[in-house]
């Protein structure tokens, strides 16, 4: 059988074991240190009477710990359940109870929203483990005791890679928090693919600045993991631009995977500070988990001359499905690329099923080797998300003439406007053209006419406010009339709801304007 992520973390200790392994921006540890740590956690997790199959969840910050529980979760045959830092206390309550964990592994920093749930939580009071500075609260157990007193040896009960390895939630964009099950299969293949899609081998260092507990995070720690590669936990609480590029100019990273706003805010950066540094050891960037637009991927490529820009399509349930590599950045950039290796065709489906020509729009349906193992607990929602075999998350895409994936939006983002299906994603690439304009974000509005009618929240540039009949003019000469918002509002930054990866929540700002907000 093939070894899992966990198990190859033993391959590595006994290789190269005083190779860095895993650090965060404070500590590090080597190949040896990190696979013993891990070892003696996922025993002691087991020594509290967890069997094979029980869920451990972890709520905590970036930060080295985060690689410790992953491989120790994986090596003794317990399932994570990663938990947002940024949920509050009865969202975090709703995933323990649906996960039924048997543990959980939280930070000092984080104790407060599990204090707020502790009495109507289920767990047994020495299953709940604590780590961080200064001595541990009563009422829990110490992470570092567990650790000092399991054994170094390999867990018991081999893992076998039908095992489940994790248990994700998504973050809610389109509905109620679902749990995604992976199994360790499913991350060694995508490890694999991850592998040679980029060409990592063990003299790479991946810095991981997306939250631990996002599948990004969780996917590129167990490909750069499985070859032997080092990972870098960025452990600041959140991305400061400077800092992070510093990080990437400094710490010997030689790949990192950011979402667009992250760059963004990079590319904002003084040119003087942009100048100074040297970020010619990074060789890969990705780009993804939210639309880049193309001036923004242009000048990270300006800004990062020495790196390849990649960009991937994929989600908590299908793992990678498109990547457009470097070379086809010029011509293909407003594409997501084509199907990694490995995968059976992406297939662009109408309603009824049907394949639908190129260049016309229809629901992505992907045949990822690596798709996950169904929903949790929601064997209709499993259902459901295939056809055929593949699988879909409610994307909206085209295929072009050369086969490259152009996304559209996500289905539950459409507006029906008289019987017209209106993408708010193109609607937004116009108004954000608007020089007045940073940001935006189209819904559509109950109208007892229309079914629907488009509204726009723009978020002004400041000291460039356009009004009202300056946007809708924009509008006129340029898009059809049944695309045109009806009506706008003007929103401050801050105030734009966004999921951690920073995709507008589409579904609370419905909400807000509904109410009045
Ligand atoms: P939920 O599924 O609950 O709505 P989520 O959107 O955060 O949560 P993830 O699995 O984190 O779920 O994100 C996957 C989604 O992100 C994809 O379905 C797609 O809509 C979007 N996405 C991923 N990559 C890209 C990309 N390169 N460009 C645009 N959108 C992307």
């Amino acid at each position: 059988e093939m070894l899992t992520i966990g198990q190859m973390l033993s391959v590595h200790a006994r290789l190269r074991g005083e190779s860095l392994g895993a650090r965060d921006l404070e500590r590090s540890l080597t190949f040896r240190q990190w696979n013993d740590r891990a070892c003696r956690l996922g025993n002691a997790l087991r020594g509290l009477g967890l069997a094979k199959g029980e869920r451990v969840a972890v709520l905590a910050y970036n930060c080295l710990a985060w690689a410790e529980i992953y491989a120790a979760t994986a090596k003794a045959g317990l399932v994570a359940v990663p938990i947002n830092f940024r949920l509050i206390g009865p969202d975090i309550r709703y995933i323990l109870d649906d996960a039924e964990v048997s543990a959980l592994i939280v930070q000092d920093a984080l104790c407060d929203g599990i204090e707020e749930i502790r009495d109507d939580l289920s767990l047994p009071s020495g299953n709940l483990i604590w780590f961080g500075d200064g001595p541990c609260p009563a009422g829990y157990r110490a992470y570092e005791d567990l650790i000092a007193a399991g054994a170094a040896t390999e867990p018991p009960d081999p893992v076998l890679p039908e095992d489940p390895w994790v248990l994700m939630y998504t973050s809610g964009t389109t509905g109620r928090p679902k749990g995604v099950i992976r199994s360790h299969r499913g991350g060694i293949l995508l490890s694999l693919v991850t592998e040679i899609e980029l060409g990592i081998h063990r003299h790479d260092d991946a810095l991981l600045v997306m939250p631990m507990c996002h599948a990004n995070s969780l996917y590129f720690f167990g490909a750069f993991t499985y070859c032997g590669a080092a990972v870098t936990i960025y452990s600041r609480r959140s991305f400061d631009p400077e800092h992070g590029a510093r990080t990437l100019a400094t710490s010997g990273a030689t790949f990192s995977s950011l979402v667009p706003t992250h760059y963004i805010m990079m590319l904002g950066l003084p040119a003087a500070i942009r100048e100074s540094l040297d970020l010619d050891r990074v060789t890969r960037l990705m780009i993804s988990s939210a639309p880049a637009r193309q001036e923004t991927k242009r000048a990270v490529m300006e800004m990062f001359r020495k790196s390849g820009l990649y960009e991937l399509y994929g989600s908590s349930e299908t793992g990678w499905v498109t990547m457009l590599h470097p070379r086809d950045q010029f011509t293909k950039l407003g594409s997501v690329g084509r199907e990694c290796v490995g995968s059976g065709p992406i297939r662009i489906l109408d309603e009824a099923g049907h394949e639908v020509p190129d260049g016309m729009p229809g629901e992505l349906y992907s045949n990822t080797p690596y798709t996950f193992d169904g929903y949790w607990k929601l064997p209709g929602k499993t259902r459901e998300a295939f056809r055929d075999g593949a699988c879909s998350v409610g994307d909206m895409a085209r295929r072009d003439a050369d086969g490259y994936i152009h996304l559209v939006d996500r289905k539950s983002n459409m507006i029906i406007s008289g019987g017209e299906n209106i993408y708010p994603s193109e609607v937004e690439a116009l108004i954000g053209a608007h020089p007045g304009v940073k940001d935006v974000a189209v819904v559509g509005l109950p109208d007892a006419t229309w079914g629907e009618r488009v509204h726009a929240v723009v978020v002004p540039h400041a000291g460039a406010a356009p009004d009202e009949a300056d946007l809708a003019a924009w509008c006129r000469e340029r898009i059809a009339g049944f695309k045109r918002p009806r009506s706008f509002s003007f929103v401050h930054d801050d105030e734009m709801p966004r999921n951690a990866t920073g995709k507008v929540l589409y579904r609370v700002l419905r909400e807000q304007i509904g109410r009045g907000g």
